[in-house]
């Protein structure tokens, strides 16, 4: 009998474990897409776009034949496994909160009709939770987890596939992207192998002493295809030596696998603090700054720069993401998941693990508690990390006249650019007050 492959977060056909699977149960597979309002209404245009994009190209790939129905999972997996007399539904396992709510659904409902559910792999290395201390309990702190993960190690890469995709009886078009102003990554499969390829033949021999320097192409740029797994991180790590860059990478990538972990344990601190002692943090009500801060006219020129690469981008450098996090939860007082939201809603890879726990890394709530440290001060930042000012002056066109490192602390202020909006000094003082009340 065929089977199904419902693609997910695992838009690729290469080092697919699923799809080999699959392929060991039937040589006549079903490749399902579902369009799920719950997951495209809060998505913002830029993901849509960019996992639509991903769609196209998964379709040429598979000579047409990727069957699209748009509805509840529970309802339409059921009916086009029915519907061809599928024995078994294949996936890769999903780790977030809903996926998992969604896929103990389907999976019911799938046996009311005798049919099989098989989770092969996941969008990790190592699928979350499998990685613990000695005695069961999960990390909480990244190091010591780099070193468990390390050691629980993961299989090479998925041998390729021989399948025949079955025609599907119906499917629905893939959908015209929403219209978005930022400019966005090739999509799909190929784009994400060759921009993997050309990084190892340059970009990786700086990477480690490079990948903080906004100003320079120094990072790899795939978060938004590992986000739709357009590539699996298996394959990079199969590529990755002993040479410093390699080393740095294989910890950013544990980054990913760290927080995917983080909230397969605790899938609440995706809305709520990690450390519930924040809970009873003073934030600002302060919808005037917020918005200061969505628009990048904060008046501090490497955070205004940040937020304004995340509207033309959809992508915002990680020490940036970290600088403009700090800014909004530090300098503004504002909550954390505000900012989240905002990213969210522009990132090509807005990722709810990545993301929320990033941000509550930030914010001092979540995992590795240290918020003295992390109160960034962005001229000094800046400074550091664009020490010529070319990111500014490339995202900032009011500051283009102001020569060299000169933008990130200025001395006189172009007409159109604003005044800080708040005392950088002042604010960090209010900011450690109140997070002294809640700790100590
Ligand atoms: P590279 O430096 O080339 O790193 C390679 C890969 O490692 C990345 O693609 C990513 O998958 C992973 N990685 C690197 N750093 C981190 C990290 N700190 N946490 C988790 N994974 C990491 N990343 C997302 O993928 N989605 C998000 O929604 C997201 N939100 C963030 C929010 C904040 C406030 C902060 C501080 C960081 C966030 N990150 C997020 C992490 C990081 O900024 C991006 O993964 C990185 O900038 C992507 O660019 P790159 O692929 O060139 O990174």
């Amino acid at each position: 009998a065929p089977v199904v492959l419902w693609f997910r977060r695992d838009l690729r056909l290469g080092d697919h474990a699923a799809l080999l699977e699959a392929s060991r149960h039937s040589k006549h597979v079903l490749a399902l897409y579902v369009l799920d309002d719950v997951l495209l209404t809060p998505s913002g245009a830029p993901r849509t776009a960019f996992l639509l994009g991903c769609l196209e190209k998964l379709n040429d790939q598979l000579g047409g034949r990727l069957m699209l129905v748009h509805g509840d999972p529970a309802t339409e997996v059921v009916r086009a496994a029915r519907e061809i007399g599928a024995a078994a539904v294949h996936v890769s396992a999903d780790a977030g909160p809903y996926g998992r709510r969604r896929d103990a659904a389907v999976a019911k409902a799938l046996a009311e009709h005798n049919i099989g559910w098989v989770e092969t792999g996941s969008p990790y290395a190592v699928t979350p939770g499998r990685v613990t201390k000695p005695d069961g309990e999960p990390y909480r702190v990244f190091t010591p987890f780099f070193r468990a993960w390390t050691a629980h190690g993961w299989p090479s890469p998925a041998r390729p596939s021989h399948v025949d995709w079955v025609e599907p009886l119906r499917s629905v078009k893939i959908p015209r992207p929403p219209r978005v102003s930022a400019t966005l990554p090739e999509p799909g499969e190929q784009a994400a192998l060759d921009v993997w390829h050309e990084f190892l033949s340059g970009g990786i021999e700086t990477y480690a002493t490079d990948r903080d320097r906004p100003d320079l192409p120094g990072t790899t740029r795939l978060s938004p295809y590992l986000r739709w797994g357009c590539v699996h991180p298996r394959t990079l790590l199969a590529d990755l030596d002993d040479s410093p860059g390699a080393q740095a990478l294989r910890s950013e990538l544990c980054w990913r696998e760290f927080h995917a972990d983080v909230l397969w344990h605790r899938p609440e601190t995706a809305r709520r603090n990690y450390d519930r002692r924040f809970d009873g943090m003073a934030y600002d009500d302060d919808p005037e700054a917020f918005e200061r801060w969505c628009a990048g006219k904060t008046g501090f020129p490497f955070v205004d720069a940040g937020m304004r690469q995340l509207l033309a981008e959809g992508w915002m450098h990680n020490r940036v993401r970290m600088v403009v996090a700090s800014f909004l939860v530090k300098d503004l007082h504002l909550p954390w998941w505000l900012g989240a939201r905002h990213f969210m809603k522009h990132l090509v890879d807005g990722d709810l693990a990545s993301n929320q726990l990033n941000w509550q890394w930030i914010a001092g709530s979540g995992t590795d508690a240290a918020p003295y440290f992390r109160i960034f001060n962005p001229a000094t930042q800046g400074e550091k990390f664009d020490p010529q000012g070319d990111y500014v002056r490339k995202y900032v066109p009011e500051l283009r006249s102001v020569p060299g490192k000169a933008v990130h602390r200025l001395k006189e202020r172009p007409a159109d650019y604003p005044a800080p909006m708040v005392d950088h000094a002042h604010e960090r003082r209010i900011a450690l007050e109140r997070y002294g009340r809640i700790t100590s």
